[in-house]
């Protein structure tokens, strides 16, 4: 049996969707699958606005010109993230300030940022790791103190619940992803959830390259203009067609996925108990969306010798990811790979494992036999 690290779930209606926009004749951006998409992820979550977006990446990038990002802004934000994430702000001159993070969630230290904070700090950028919420009411008392812009990068938590709210409802601004390696798949995708009220209209315009072409489309005026800086940040309606059928599943796949959690954390509580290595601890305050299964070894070299045992059996884990300020583009900014100990300590020892809808149904009993085996060898 071969259990890849992702595989895409197919949902009851994507193919009736998907015919049914490739024949309407209306592909473009904000169509009638873009407003049923974003209907759905208001009545079912409570954000205050959403904007679909080609992708996850947009959707901090979008949030960045919103946030009006200029050069030599600080930001602050884990260096444990993917690369979109620092990207999205030094594109427009940024300069980032990477932040520790905490061993239990791999998410960004909230104790920590405080002594970061200096006159230039525009922005704290933190993501959900894993789908497990990052402390967003301490985030977001420290932004308040200071005067500072929240965007949380909640690219995989789409579904996560943090005291009782839906992730990327409280942060000013917040950014999915619906890419295949997602929970919910549209191919490529993402929103960008516009939390500050008077910040609706320039969402628009900066949505629609910087014009004011929706003020035309409503009737208020007759021709429209340029109005604001602005890209192209719009999901084309074949593709929202296919995320509305994903996210009408979503209670369906959580339970799915929900099996895969439970499978590995009964597997790999027996080692923890014996301090042989660690797993995440969900915040008691937060319900995850089981987005992904984590493990630290106690060694980089018994986190490889997993890793190649379980390709031997056809089984694919891999590291997470390579922390970002001690990548070549973190030195160039000159940071140096002592900086950040405990991220680099906790990035060489991390494994994550298998994780997709369909496996909590098919695999997930031979994969956990097999890593059952695999523990025993490296622990005997
Ligand atoms: C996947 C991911 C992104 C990028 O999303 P895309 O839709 O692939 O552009 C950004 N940040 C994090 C934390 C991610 O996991």
């Amino acid at each position: 049996m071969i259990i890849p690290f992702n595989k895409v779930y197919h949902t009851k209606n994507e193919e009736e969707y998907v015919l049914e926009a490739l024949r309407s004749g209306k592909h473009c951006g904000n169509h009638q699958f873009c407003s049923k998409v974003t209907d759905l992820m208001k009545q079912k979550h409570n954000f205050n606005e959403v904007f679909l977006v080609p992708s996850g990446t947009a959707a901090l990038e979008m949030g960045a010109v919103l946030a009006d990002i200029k050069p030599g802004d600080e930001v602050i934000l884990p260096s444990y993230t993917f690369s979109s994430t620092v990207n999205a702000v030094i594109l427009f001159g940024a300069i980032p300030v990477f932040c520790e993070i905490e061993k239990e969630t791999m998410n960004i230290d909230a104790t920590k940022i405080e002594a970061l904070i200096t006159p230039k700090t525009k922005m704290i950028l933190p993501i959900d790791y894993a789908g497990i919420s990052c402390d967003i009411d301490e985030i977001m008392s420290i932004a308040e103190k200071h005067n500072l812009i929240v965007m949380q990068d909640c690219a995989q938590s789409y579904g996560t619940y943090y005291k009782g709210k839906a992730s990327g409802t409280q942060a000013h601004l917040a950014a999915f992803s619906f890419h295949e390696t997602k929970n919910f798949n549209a191919g490529e995708g993402g929103a960008l959830v516009v939390n500050k009220k008077d910040w609706l209209e320039r969402a628009h315009f900066i949505q629609e390259k910087g014009t004011d072409r929706r003020l035309v489309i409503k009737g208020v005026k007759s021709k429209y203009s340029w109005v604001d800086k602005g890209s192209s940040y719009l999901l084309s309606d074949i593709l929202a067609a296919m995320l509305l059928s994903q996210l009408e599943e979503e209670d369906k796949m959580k339970a799915l996925r929900s099996n895969i959690t439970k499978g590995y954390t009964t597997l790999f509580n027996s080692y923890v108990e014996r301090n042989q290595l660690s797993i995440f601890k969900v915040p008691k305050n937060v319900q995850i969306n089981h987005h992904a299964f984590w493990v630290i070894f106690d060694s980089q070299e018994n986190a490889e010798l997993f890793m190649a045992g379980l390709r031997e059996k056809t089984i694919y884990a891999y590291i997470g990811y390579m922390p970002l300020h001690s990548a070549p583009m973190g030195l160039e900014y000159g940071y140096d790979k002592n900086d950040l100990p405990l991220t680099e300590d906790l990035g060489n020892r991390i494994v994550r494992l298998p994780f997709y809808t369909e496996l909590g149904e098919i695999g997930l009993d031979y994969c956990i036999n097999e890593m059952s085996n695999q523990l025993n060898k490296i622990y005997s």
